[in-house]
């Protein structure tokens, strides 16, 4: 696993005039081998370079707590695991000579590291992240400073479609008055034409919270599309959608193949962000409900329900467990559920509507393990045996797993 990291972005002089940048500057050199600049400070990945080294040390750490459900199966593994993150946040800052600075809080403090290169995260996303800054120092823009609660600029965050390469550039300011805009906007979108739509986020509370309620559309639709497991996605700035596109398609591959649909079945996807699962679920199912909290995501799954012009699918706005309690109400009894919680896992109103109805199919999806081995304890106590427990390298050099698990209902 050789990964080369030379930093090379775009410069800015003055506004207006750009020199070295844009989608065409230099690639990072892949060939020669360079340790992470910020192992040890950063804290976004471990800044180990050996790739198989580290699927081993995630094989046992599952092994070692999951084993007692069964057989944890290996750990599919990326084939490059380098630049895979499709969706690269900064924070702004003040760097010691006043330059405006521009990286990610060094591991558990407020202190900004400012970040020119890194082998997990797309490389135009974080060029363009790199351009910005030069451009907001070029525009005079404030940061943002958490002790005063003044200044203007204060986290960037980048999203890149993986079939589309189109580009959502999300700006986080704690006001909605954004000096010479649309100058800015125009600059950044010359250079770097990929860029498909450009959000001003609004976040004026003192929170670690990067994204706020508010949003002004700058430039485009406001969201992106990308494809994944032949389905068109439109993706907007708050909405969930998995960081490593590739992997996600063998995620809910896998994840649909578990549930051994046959065409008959009534499927409940829940927590289903813009709808991936379901929606990759459809063809093979009679009936597709989707649930899902956050508005914005739940108005990104209806348009893709219809982008994709699927007649069996339905997406419901609401808390996950409140619709599970109203179907077991109502008598319903879906074939199969497919759910994939936050890292905070379930809920007990949930897990108890869920074993109420007692769908003769589980397939949880988990990107945390301790909320798994909870909810896991607790379906296998009531009526359900765990089938196959299949992680998936989703976050190549973290620490971070997931995990997909069938669980069936076992026989009275
Ligand atoms: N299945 C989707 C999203 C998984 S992330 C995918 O693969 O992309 C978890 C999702 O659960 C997020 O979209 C989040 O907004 C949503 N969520 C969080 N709490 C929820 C709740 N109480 N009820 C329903 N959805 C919730």
């Amino acid at each position: 696993m050789k990964t080369g990291m030379s930093g090379k972005t775009g410069k800015v002089e003055k506004a207006g005039k750009v020199e070295k940048a844009g989608e065409n500057g230099r690639e990072h050199s892949r060939k020669t081998q360079a340790r992470c600049l910020y192992a040890g400070r950063c804290g976004g990945c471990s800044g180990e370079t050996d790739y198989e080294a580290y699927l081993q040390m995630k094989q046992k750490a599952l092994i070692r707590s999951f084993s007692r459900f069964g057989r944890v199966e290996p750990i599919l593994p990326m084939e490059d695991p380098h630049f895979y993150r499709h969706k690269v946040h900064a924070v702004f800052g003040r760097g010691p000579k006043g330059r405006l600075i521009c990286g990610t809080y060094r591991a558990g403090t407020h202190r900004i590291i400012p970040i020119e290169s890194c082998f997990i995260e797309d490389e135009l996303s974080r060029r363009l992240v790199l351009f910005i800054r030069d451009l907001a120092e070029a525009f005079r823009l404030e940061p943002y400073d958490e002790d005063t609660g003044r200044g203007f600029l204060r986290h960037v965050q980048i999203r890149k479609g993986y079939a589309t390469g189109e580009v959502l550039v999300t700006l986080v300011a704690a006001s909605p008055v954004f000096p010479s805009g649309k100058a800015f906007v125009r600059l950044l979108t010359e250079q770097f034409p990929s860029v498909a739509s450009v959000v001003l986020n609004i976040n004026s509370r003192r929170t670690s919270l990067v994204l706020g309620e508010k949003e002004k559309v700058l430039y485009g639709s406001g969201s992106i599309r990308d494809r994944l497991c032949g389905l068109t996605y439109r993706i907007s700035s708050r909405s969930f959608y998995q960081v490593n596109p590739a992997q996600t398609e063998k995620l809910y591959r896998l994840a649909v193949s578990l549930a051994g649909l046959t065409g008959r079945e009534t499927v409940l996807d829940t927590y289903c962000g813009i709808g991936t699962i379901g929606m990759t679920a459809a063809s093979a199912a009679r009936q597709v409900i989707g649930v899902e909290l956050n508005g914005d995501a739940v108005r990104d799954a209806r348009a893709n329900v219809k982008t994709n012009g699927l007649h069996n699918v339905d997406i419901v706005g609401g808390d996950a467990g409140a619709f599970m309690q109203e179907q077991a109400l109502r008598g319903r009894a879906p074939d199969v559920v497919f759910m994939d919680p936050p890292r905070s896992g379930s809920t007990p109103v949930f897990l108890e509507a869920l074993t109420a109805m007692a769908p003769p199919t589980v397939v949880y999806i988990s990107c945390g393990p301790e909320s798994l081995v909870r909810d896991l304890t607790y379906l296998t106590g009531h009526g359900y045996a765990v089938k196959r427990l299949c992680p998936v390298d989703m976050f190549p050099f973290t620490e971070h797993v997931e995990m997909v698990v069938l669980l069936s209902r076992r026989k009275a």
